[in-house]
């Protein structure tokens, strides 16, 4: 069917325009027109270029693409899920996240065909600078990056964060210990949807000194936060430890050991939460994992059984798994595992 329209070979040509369509969706963010547009909804082309900062004709063009691409409903006026997800002081925005896409991951794109040449990150061809360590080197090194980082994060967090929360039954554990939990963003969504529930959100120093920036009514004292290096530190004693989109930034090796601390950590009873985009056993879909992968630097993509083989050598017993893909519940994509004593 794909072909049967003369034979026109609808993806290819869908898949041209794809890198036109993402850049046109960043660019509109950056830029802010769905914050313009969402203030008032009777301004003119002129004023709306004027707000932006950007020529008239460029204005003109960037909102008619936003029209075909269904961002925008007609020239000067947000759809409902521009001003829900795209507006930048929604509850719900991925403005961050876009942001992040824009300035951090197209960049390294522009270089894949050398990341696939040599096998490795392009940090040092897109932003001049050496990347020993993922974190510390690249998204920490400047506060600007940092807070672009952590504020992708947070957004992303929001947005799914509630799905993690109560794919579960958790009523059983009374304290979490969400590591690398970055801003709280996904801490809250538990203590929220957990009211026995406190968390404890653990990261590193450079991320933990900037909460409040994320966070400034900490109203909710069932969230604290601990700094540290979950490579090299004592991790805070927990019944329920949460690892939301941390395992896949990581080679076997380095999991090894972050997964033998937690297993120490872990008496009977005590549960572990993966939360991951899963790749079926095929490694075929899903593509937005492919994806990412084009570009990690030392992190893998893996499948459930990858993941429960790496977990069961360190006494964790898989026994549930749901998907969760930005709210959606897809297939599988989370696993919860009870840690069984190692000795
Ligand atoms: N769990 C959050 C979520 O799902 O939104 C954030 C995921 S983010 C991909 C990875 C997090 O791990 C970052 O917040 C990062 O600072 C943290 N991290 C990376 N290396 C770490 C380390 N060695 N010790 C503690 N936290 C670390």
């Amino acid at each position: 069917t794909e072909c049967s329209r003369q034979d026109i070979p609808h993806s290819i040509i869908s898949l041209l325009d794809g890198f036109k369509a993402s850049k046109t969706l960043f660019t509109a963010s950056k830029l802010k027109v769905f914050d313009v547009l969402n203030s008032s909804n009777s301004q003119t082309l002129e004023e709306v270029a004027g707000q932006i900062n950007a020529s008239v004709l460029g204005t003109e063009r960037l909102l008619e693409a936003a029209v075909s691409l269904g961002l925008l409903e007609r020239v000067k006026q947000n759809t409902e899920q521009a001003s829900r997800f795209l507006v930048s002081d929604s509850p719900e925005s991925l403005n961050g996240y876009i942001l992040h896409c824009n300035d951090m991951v197209w960049p390294l794109f522009s270089h894949l065909e050398n990341a696939v040449r040599e096998g490795t990150s392009q940090h040092e061809r897109a932003f001049g600078k050496k990347n020993e360590e993922v974190f510390q080197d690249a998204y920490y090194s400047k506060d600007e990056v940092k807070i672009r980082f952590m504020d992708a994060m947070h957004s992303i967090a929001r947005v799914t964060g509630k799905d993690v929360a109560t794919a579960f039954e958790l009523s059983s554990y009374k304290t979490a210990c969400d590591i690398g939990g970055c801003t709280g963003a996904m801490a809250y969504e538990f203590t929220k949807a957990h009211p026995g529930l406190s968390v404890i959100v653990f990261d590193l120093p450079q991320v933990i000194e900037m909460r409040r920036h994320f966070q400034p009514k900490e109203t909710d004292d069932r969230v604290s936060f601990v700094a540290g290096d979950f490579f090299k530190d004592d991790l805070p004693k927990a019944d329920l430890y949460i690892l939301a989109r941390i395992l896949h930034d990581w080679s076997d090796e380095k999991l090894h050991v972050l997964l033998s601390k937690l297993s120490k950590m872990c008496t009977p009873g005590c549960g572990l939460l993966v939360s991951e985009i899963f790749l079926d056993e095929e490694r075929k879909r899903p593509s937005r994992a492919l994806l990412q992968a084009l570009s990690m630097t030392e992190g893998k993509q893996r499948s459930p059984t990858e993941y429960r083989d790496l977990l069961e050598k360190h006494g964790f017993t898989p026994n549930l798994y749901v998907i969760i893909f930005l709210g959606t519940r897809v297939k599988d994509h989370f696993i919860s595992q009870n840690a069984l004593p190692v000795f």
